[in-house]
């Protein structure tokens, strides 16, 4: 039986032509088998591609072969790829969807002018420094805040944000000025989502913004559960959620008896994406519970039918 991998990469870089981009990465990913989602805009790439690992690497090799992606640096997963229904190559705005691409430069380096990238050391070296001097140091959230409700960083600031695109909103209504003036370390899952943040905060006047390299993967890989990360971390594939080491604290509640549990089940409408988390004693339950925002919809349409 052969092997299957998973690779997961992006790389921010001025791509004039995203189409022909799309067009050859589509044509080269069915050519090879591989099943995925990529999508590519004027400020790079951005891909989940799985397939046979010979054909994984072939992809890899080809990929790079293309100046811009020259050193396009990728992260294997033993991950089957069969996780992917099908194959979507796309060209999209944004790499990100935050909903403002012409606030967003890209140049042969990446993002321009977004924040400093830490090691996962770095990241403890930086503390550790202004402890020394008495100055605070405030981790940010980037994901959603639904992500956040099974992990985070220690103290984290976590933005209410349903989705990417909240983002500017929320920066823009001032609730975050208090961080202005201070050392801030935002974090999101892989890192990409923290290359555009960290890039809309300093143009918004905060002053000291890092992002750390690699996002939670990268620290967990590092620090597992014996640094400031805590909990657990919500991931895009079936198993939504995957700890670090066995001593992950878990910090979800469930929604029903507020036990602790760290497993997200979909709302009960089809058409639905909300998660919401359940504990093992309430699991029967979300078969047939709707989230908030559909249960009050449908009880809406109800008084409607009978009015
Ligand atoms: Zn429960
Ligand atoms: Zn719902």
């Amino acid at each position: 039986m052969s092997q299957s991998r998973i690779v997961l990469y992006y790389k921010f870089v001025p791509l004039p032509d995203p189409e022909a981009v799309m067009l050859w990465q589509r044509t080269l990913c069915r050519e090879l088998g591989l099943k995925g989602r990529i999508i590519v805009s004027e400020h790079g790439i951005n891909g989940t591609v799985g397939g046979e690992i010979g054909a994984v690497k072939q992809y890899v090799k080809q990929t790079r072969a293309y100046r811009p992606f020259h050193g396009l640096e990728v992260k294997w997963s033993e991950g089957e790829a069969d996780q992917f229904p099908r194959l979507s190559v796309k060209v999209r705005p944004e790499l990100v969807s935050f909903g403002v691409p012409d606030q967003i430069q890209v140049d042969e380096n990446g993002v321009v002018g977004g924040g400093e990238h830490l090691t996962p050391e770095e990241v403890h070296e930086l503390i550790d420094a202004k402890k020394r001097r008495g100055a605070p140091v405030t981790f940010f959230d980037g994901r959603n805040a639904m992500e956040a409700q099974i992990g985070r960083f220690a103290g984290a600031v976590v933005p209410q944000v349903d989705s990417t695109r909240e983002f500017v909103t929320e920066l823009d209504s001032g609730k975050y000025d208090h961080l202005k003036d201070q050392a801030v370390i935002t974090y999101c899952t892989g890192g990409i989502r923290c290359e555009v943040l960290t890039a809309l905060m300093k143009d918004r006047g905060f002053a000291e913004v890092y992002q750390i390299d690699g996002g939670i993967v990268r620290y967990g890989e590092t620090y597992q559960d014996a640094g400031y990360w805590e909990g657990e971390l919500y991931v895009f594939d079936g198993r939504m959620n995957t700890r670090f080491s066995d001593q992950a604290k878990t910090l979800g509640e469930c929604v029903h008896c507020g036990g602790p549990t760290s497993q997200f089940f979909n709302c009960a409408d089809p058409g639905c994406t909300t998660l919401q988390l359940f504990c093992a004693n309430c699991e029967h339950i979300p078969e047939s519970t709707r989230c908030a925002v559909c249960a009050a919809a449908a009880s809406r349409a109800l008084e409607q039918g009978s009015a």
